[in-house]
């Protein structure tokens, strides 16, 4: 039936025409690989005019485009839907989307192949992730001390308190406060307090020693050493030089006997009966809080050991 619609169409449509309208670059190739129609948006994307690129093998024109038709046409002859994929020309990043052309009987005439480019896309797609791993990393460090945040710690500690129990090797900890911090701010004022965190912080990480030992930011003035493989004496002694360690920054305080800005520590170590639990981990912060408070009784700048058999923990004087 020719109704005057059709009639309408077939005067005013043609291949040539519609392939030129579309919005993205658009190539016909035949089951050999030669290109049989091209709209100038995919000829411009070799800075070449249609009639340049017209009968041309594909895979002379670019390689890699002519690897992926040969692929697509292997998939499509063996009847599997061909997969979009990304293709880089002369820096720019284009979406491919490939789609069999069939005549009637159902045999494969050619591949119809759509390139749209999606450079800016892509370059949004890589700032977002970068912006996601720094954002990541700003959560696992304390902006202001440099040294690893509570977010850290609670999963450090968590995965420590597990390995601790699964390998049957010592854990402990030492809680760290800083002696009088209130009165420093008071004295000195809030950026002074900052700074003097951050040297405390550092000098702290710097002095506990193995490698798998870490100082983490736990709040406020305070910072817990997380001492894996540790036992109570040895720990006692790591929190001894960091202890030494600080005092030896000599940081003026005159809020203080000395003079100078001291810490104290309070020292806990894992049960060997531990499940790893969370209990396991949560008590393990209380007893080194515990010991800390000792620590601050027995008059400051020390260390204290936590006392399983007395459930009281002793201050030493370092
Ligand atoms: P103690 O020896 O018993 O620990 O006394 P303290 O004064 O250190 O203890 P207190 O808990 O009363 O005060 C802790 C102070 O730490 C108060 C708070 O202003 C200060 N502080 C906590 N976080 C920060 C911080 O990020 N920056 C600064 N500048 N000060 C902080
Ligand atoms: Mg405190
Ligand atoms: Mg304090």
């Amino acid at each position: 039936m020719n109704s005057p619609d059709i009639a309408w169409r077939r005067t005013h449509f043609s291949l040539a025409a519609l392939f030129e309208a579309l919005p993205v670059a658009a190539v016909f190739v035949d089951p050999e690989g030669r290109i049989a129609a091209a709209n100038q948006a995919a000829a411009d994307i070799e800075g070449k005019s249609i009639d340049d690129v017209l009968g041309q093998r594909i895979s002379d024109i670019h390689a890699e485009a002519g690897r992926h038709v040969l692929r697509n046409l292997w998939l499509t002859e063996a009847g599997l839907p061909v997969p979009d994929h990304e293709l880089v020309i002369h820096d720019v990043t284009y979406q491919v989307s490939v789609r069999a052309v069939r005549n009637e009987a159902g045999g494969l005439i050619g591949l119809l192949a759509t390139l749209t480019d999606i450079t800016l896309q892509k370059r949004t797609e890589r700032r977002l992730s970068e912006a996601n791993r720094r954002l990541k990393a700003y959560a696992w460090e304390d902006h202001l001390t440099g040294v690893p945040s509570r977010r850290y710690l609670d999963a450090a500690l968590t995965r420590e308190v597990r390995r601790s129990a699964r390998d049957g090797r010592p854990l402990s900890v030492a809680m760290l406060d800083i002696d009088h911090f209130k009165s420093f701010n008071d004295l000195y004022g809030h950026p002074a307090g900052d700074v003097c965190l951050r040297q405390v912080a550092q000098a702290a990480a710097v002095a506990v020693r193995r490698g798998a030992d870490e100082v983490c930011r736990y709040g406020g003035e305070e910072f817990l050493a997380i001492l894996p493989d540790t036992a109570g004496a040895a720990a006692a002694h790591v929190a001894e030089l960091i202890r030494a360690a600080v005092e030896a920054l000599a940081i003026p305080h005159q809020g203080e006997p000395s003079g100078h800005l001291t810490i104290s520590l309070g020292v806990a170590s894992l049960r060997p009966t531990g499940q790893g639990s969370r209990r396991d981990r949560d008590s393990l912060i209380a007893q080194a809080d515990e010991a800390l408070y000792a620590a601050k009784s027995a008059g400051r700048n020390r260390v204290a050991v936590y006392q399983p058999s007395t459930s009281e923990a002793g201050a030493t004087r370092a």
